[in-house]
């Protein structure tokens, strides 16, 4: 969506704008990340600062759909995010391509580390079973795993000895 900042201003120095757009997939780091299927909401305030300069203040709403980070779950993860910006006339052409900064707000804000929840276990390396829907074997209190079993009894056959 493109907005035409002349005819924005055409009547008023300050505009406040509300709209809906379709969600998509962007781009992130190599590989295309989509969106939820919700329209992504802008809640933009322009104010005509003079002939030259926009400030823009303005809120993204919107979700992606992610995968866990440690166990591969699909995550729908919320994002609200605020922004300002200063639009230059000339430069910009006078015209403002939402979608386009919406991409670059977006990107900026992509999340560094997706969990489907703070304490998730993950999948175990040894079995590959999602820890969080069943408990394995490999690793419970007791259990030893083979490379150190020869050092365990050392340990305690020595400690027998005190
Ligand atoms: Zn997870
Ligand atoms: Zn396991």
């Amino acid at each position: 969506m493109k907005i035409n900042l002349d005819e924005l201003f055409y009547e008023q120095d300050d505009v406040r704008l509300v709209e809906e757009l379709p969600a998509r997939g962007i781009e992130v780091s190599g590989s295309l990340v989509e969106m939820t299927a919700e329209p992504v909401k802008a809640e933009l305030d322009f104010h005509k600062t003079n002939e030259q300069e926009v400030f823009l203040r303005g809120q993204f709403h919107f979700g992606w759909q992610l995968i866990c980070d440690r166990c591969m779950a699909n995550v729908s993860k919320p994002m609200d995010l605020s922004f300002t910006r200063d639009i230059l006339l000339e430069e910009d052409g006078h015209i403002l391509d939402l979608d386009e900064l919406i991409r670059e707000e977006a990107i900026l804000n992509f999340p560094t580390k997706v969990l489907c929840k703070e304490e998730c276990l993950g999948i175990c390396p040894d079995c590959g079973k999602n820890k969080n829907d069943e408990a394995c074997e490999c690793h419970q209190a007791g259990a030893v795993d083979i490379r150190f079993a020869g050092l365990k009894e050392l340990f305690e056959n020595n400690f027998k000895e005190v």
